[in-house]
């Protein structure tokens, strides 16, 4: 077991293009890193190089105390798992997990045969091991696969996308195998993966990446509770961050944040946590709120004043334990300058910029039904509106101090109007065409510079 380096490294291909840049990241003894970011961000050229595949550009990688740039890939004492299994179709399962320790020599007959038992003993394929790969489920395979990789006994396992062929429910089952399975065998592991809640749920640590740049690096509760920026506050959470622009004002009552219509009285907390915030008075922000963050006013025990918006119902989605309601706003769709772009949509399920940018509502009917609500007197408890003028997205701009920039220097507001989901209490009888009263938790708002997208958390 050893730890490893990746000290400054940058991959530029022959080409021209550079798919890691100038990356620092160091993962300890034994832990389970997850490099994680949409396709072609550059997570599987980071892995190649860590395990020799690819020739270092700039910078040094150590695995333990040694430089191993110039080591070939056989000699660096890692095992690979792949998103292909690439089992040799006519080995079975035992001579599959044997092959590498033969070809390797240096193990006697009985060691092979020892590890090949106890990694089958540990991956239950006990009953399997005369099969051949084609005698197998999805999932056995996978098992061989890692079982290839155990009997190694390497310093450190680096996989890549190795569940991407399971079906869903196979997936997360086996998420839970390999999790168990690095704690309990303690090898320093490199996982990649595009997909948010794997990374998630199985990494001690997690890089995200973007345009081969690291974005933060944290366990995946710090990933979600204080994302560096407006690329990592949408790429981890799902349904992903709703993202407005909006301006902080200091109101009668203390500071307020402001958006089409709406004005949240947001207290002196948020601006003692996002320090910077206080510069920001009276100027443009971005205004992160996640989904989980929203609720319908009327289940809510304590809907303090100022913490109430009007919205428009636009489509309800039951999912059981809870119904995702997408709300008209009342305000433009924000596309922050460098994240809107296909990576994003291709890569989330849902949410994102590039989602947002999904989402939005043709025309301006959203926003027009929205001012009436609110505008035309708000209810008790919720928040001050600023009246009926903002029919029109254009105009909503103006309103928040938000008029459209040149792309690509800042944020875009689009003459469209966006929607935010909302992940309610399944009790919601909120129905499409609804004008919902939907309150925001104060305590969990997030704040970004519109045009750096870095986080103003102190
Ligand atoms: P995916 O999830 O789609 O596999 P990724 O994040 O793993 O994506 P990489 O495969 O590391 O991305 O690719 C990063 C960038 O480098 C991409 O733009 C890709 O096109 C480019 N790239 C990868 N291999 C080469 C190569 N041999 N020559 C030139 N460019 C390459």
């Amino acid at each position: 077991m050893a730890a490893i380096v990746l000290d400054g490294i940058t991959k530029q291909f022959p080409d021209g293009t550079t798919a890691v840049r100038s990356l620092d990241l160091s993962i300890a003894d034994g832990e389970l890193m997850v490099l994680v970011g949409p396709s072609g961000c550059g997570k599987t050229t980071a892995l190649r190089l860590v395990a020799g595949l690819e020739e270092v550009t700039e910078g040094t990688i150590f695995i333990g105390d040694r430089p191993v740039n110039d080591v070939e890939p056989r000699d660096r004492d890692i095992a690979m798992v792949f998103q292909s299994y690439a089992l040799y179709p006519h080995l079975t399962v035992r001579q599959n997990m044997a092959f590498s320790l033969k070809y390797r020599g240096g193990n006697s007959k009985d060691e092979i045969g020892r590890r090949v038992a106890e990694a089958a003993r540990i991956l239950e394929l006990e009953p399997l091991l005369e099969r051949k790969p084609r005698q197998l489920s999805g999932g056995q395979r996978q098992r061989v696969a890692m079982g290839r990789a155990i009997v190694r006994q390497p310093q450190a396992f680096l996989m890549d996308e190795p569940l991407s062929n399971l079906d869903a429910k196979l997936r997360v089952q086996m998420r839970a195998e390999i999790a168990r399975l690095q704690r309990s065998l303690g090898v320093t592991t490199i996982y990649v993966t595009h997909d948010q809640t794997e990374a998630m749920t199985l990494g001690s640590r997690v890089a995200v990446i973007r345009h081969g740049e690291l974005q933060q690096v944290a366990p995946p509760q710090e990933l979600y509770l204080r994302p560096a920026n407006l690329f990592v506050a949408s790429f981890i959470g799902s349904p992903a961050m709703n993202l407005i622009e909006a301006s902080v004002e200091r109101g009668d009552g203390g500071p307020q944040v402001c958006f089409g219509p709406h004005r949240l009285a947001i207290g002196e907390k948020p601006v003692r946590e996002h320090p910077a915030l206080e510069r920001y008075l009276g100027q443009k922000v971005v205004l992160g709120i996640r989904p989980e963050h929203l609720e319908d006013a009327s289940l809510a025990h304590d809907a303090a004043p100022g913490s109430v918006i009007g919205v428009t119902v636009e489509l309800r989605e039951e999912l059981g334990s809870e119904v995702d309601l997408h709300c008209a706003v009342g305000v433009a769709p924000l596309h922050p300058a460098g994240l809107g772009g296909g990576e994003m949509d291709a890569d989330r399920d849902v949410g994102g910029l590039g989602a947002v940018s999904a989402r939005v509502l043709a025309g301006t009917e959203g926003a027009g039904a929205l001012a009436g609500t609110e505008g035309a007197g708000g209810t008790e408890g919720a928040a001050t509106s600023v009246p009926a003028q903002v029919a029109d997205p254009a105009q909503v701009a103006d309103l928040t101090g938000a008029a459209p920039l040149a792309a690509p220097a800042g944020p875009v507001a689009s003459a469209l109007a966006a929607t935010i989901v909302a992940r309610m209490d399944p009790r919601t009888t909120l129905q499409v065409g609804e004008q919902a009263r939907v309150q925001v938790d104060l305590a969990a708002l997030h704040f970004f510079d519109p045009e750096t997208g870095t986080s103003l958390r102190g």
